[in-house]
């Protein structure tokens, strides 16, 4: 894979402005917080646009009444970045946690149930981690870690 600098606050705000014009009721409102100088990491910078695209319409599709979206992102420690992608949607069911990564599993009339087997593919090429954390009825956390440097460029 052919790594390239990427900084996260441009993939963030650029995903996010893909999202809102997909949202053409305004019903989605969108916070960020993005703590300041974040080092640029490797990465493929339209596969983690990919991932958070995957990851902002599934939080969007949890909220058909709308709601609020929180991105945030900051420096874990030296070597990793975090990212988190929050919603106050319907959450996922407990005995469904261990199924939703897998493909074709979806809950949704239309869905696909492949978004989040590529999102953590991508991620998994990029030797971070992705995990949820969920409440029913209150919503859900999705939780990035990324290097800050790939080893095998
Ligand atoms: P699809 O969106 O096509 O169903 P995904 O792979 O993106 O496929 O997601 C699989 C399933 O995981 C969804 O159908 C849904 O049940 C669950 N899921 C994913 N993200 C969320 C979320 N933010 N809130 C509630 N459920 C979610
Ligand atoms: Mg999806």
């Amino acid at each position: 894979i052919q790594f390239n600098k990427g900084d996260i606050k441009e993939i963030i705000n650029y995903t996010i402005s893909i999202a809102k014009q997909q949202d053409e009721e305004n019903r989605i409102v969108f916070e960020t917080k993005i703590e300041d100088a974040i080092p640029e990491i490797d990465c493929v910078e339209k596969r983690l646009k990919q991932v958070l695209i995957n990851l902002i319409k599934n939080a969007i599709e949890a909220m058909p009444e709308g709601g609020r979206i929180t991105i945030s992102a900051g420096v874990l420690d030296r070597t990793k970045v975090w990212l988190t992608i929050e919603d106050e949607g319907d959450g996922i069911k407990e005995e469904n946690i261990a199924n939703i990564s897998l493909p074709f599993f979806t809950t949704k009339k239309n869905g696909t149930g492949l978004g989040l087997m590529v999102s953590e593919q991508i991620i998994k090429d990029h030797n971070g981690s992705i995990k949820f954390e969920s409440t029913e009825k209150k919503g859900t956390k999705v939780i990035v870690e990324l290097p800050i440097v790939q080893i095998n460029k």
